[in-house]
């Protein structure tokens, strides 16, 4: 008998050069920390998303956003207005610094942080003496939020913005790269992503001198002087040249790999039947999606269930979309501002494979499952 393989959400997919880099830093001994790899890594991310911004490589998305934090001088007692429908790294490092998160819900064109609510909230808190001290808004599963929205209110009201582009390398606003479009901007190249380094991100500033802080606080925050002297607190957030050699063979793939998720959106959408009540994320006018993860919204709860349970039993792995921060049992004392969009997202919504390694073959075998599932009525 033919023995069906796993089929995974996102799993990791080599090109073939990356093999090559990591040689190279076996071969020249830079297995430290630091090297030529992670320059090169540097510079090849710098130029794909346009050449003007100044970026460190660092050991995962989570620290960026935790290194972009202290960049905006967030500490104790503070508030940051962050997206509530996100993966839980988008939030805890502002728990890190001592800081409280308060949440914002998403709007329903590109699931991402409601620019109305957004403004209500920071009134709310001005009213309240609190004035927020940075926005957290993240392009979730790859569609760009409406960053022109979000950064008038931004500029306002004198608010910086850490731009969460975890999930959205390839993606682009406007015709410019998701990770350029704010104050900071954070990439990650965990293993699930759209590109790996087995585990490592990204912090993209505006100028040289941002850059170079980074690298100082995520080296440890050594002082100019032979021994070791320090002034402030650092951080071992710093990437490998090991694991930049792994990126540097990434980024010579990197579009291939959006076309290919792209490819698999658009499959999906083709395929599915329309018998099933299945609606898709659809991309606003100048809002280009990498497609990293193709989400649909079933038409309730037990549908949703329904189909992944059918997949899971032949070795498919779905998952329904981020729970909420808000509905989280570590955030439940929050403040948030919510209207019940991602609570329905996350009852009803569900992630489909999304590998750009995913064969026609697996793709069918997903589809012809969710097209034998039962339909439910609205
Ligand atoms: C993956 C992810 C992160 C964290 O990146 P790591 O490299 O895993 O630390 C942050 N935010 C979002 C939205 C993510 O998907």
């Amino acid at each position: 008998m033919l023995t069906k393989t796993k089929i995974y959400l996102s799993s990791p997919h080599m090109g073939g050069s990356e093999q090559k880099f990591v040689a190279d830093a076996f071969d020249t001994n830079w297995i430290a920390p630091l090297g030529p790899h992670v320059d090169g890594f540097e510079n090849d991310l710098t130029n794909y998303l346009g050449g003007n911004k100044h970026i460190a490589a660092l050991s995962s998305g989570t620290a960026a956003i935790h290194i972009a934090l202290q960049l905006l001088d967030i500490s104790k007692g503070d508030e940051v207005l962050c997206q509530s429908f996100t993966f839980s790294a988008s939030a805890n490092p502002v728990i890190y610094q001592g800081a409280t998160p308060v949440f914002i819900d998403s709007e329903s064109d590109t699931w991402n942080m409601s620019p109305e609510l957004l403004e209500i909230a920071i009134k709310d808190r001005i009213e309240n003496y609190k004035k927020p001290k940075a926005i957290i808004a993240v392009h979730l599963y790859g569609m760009p939020y409406k960053a022109n929205e979000i950064n008038a209110i931004a500029k306002k009201y004198e608010i910086p913005v850490i731009e969460d582009s975890a999930e959205a390398l390839g993606s682009t606003y406007f015709g410019q790269a998701c990770g350029t479009l704010s104050d900071i901007g954070i990439l990650s190249f965990n293993g699930n992503k759209i590109i790996t380094t087995s585990g490592g991100g990204a912090l993209i500033a505006n100028t040289e001198s941002l850059k170079k802080k980074t690298v100082f606080l995520s080296t440890q925050a050594r002082d100019n002087a032979p021994h070791y002297e320090h002034s402030s607190i650092g951080f071992n957030y710093r990437m490998s040249n090991v694991l930049a050699g792994i990126g540097r063979g990434q980024m010579e793939v990197l579009d291939d790999r959006v076309d290919a998720r792209r490819r698999n959106f658009e499959y999906y959408k083709k395929n599915i039947s329309k018998n099933n009540n299945i609606s898709f994320l659809e991309e606003p006018e100048n809002l280009f999606s990498n497609r990293w993860i193709t989400c649909v919204e079933t038409s309730s709860f037990e549908q949703r269930e329904s189909i992944r349970l059918e997949l899971l039993k032949d070795d498919i792995e779905s998952r329904p979309l981020w729970k909420p921060m808000h509905m989280q049992p570590v955030f439940k004392d929050c403040l948030h501002f919510t209207d019940g969009t991602s609570e329905k997202l996350f009852e009803k919504g569900l992630c489909l494979p999304s590998g750009s390694n995913l064969s026609e073959n697996d793709l069918e075998r997903i589809v012809s499952i969710i097209n034998k599932n039962p339909v439910h009525d609205k």
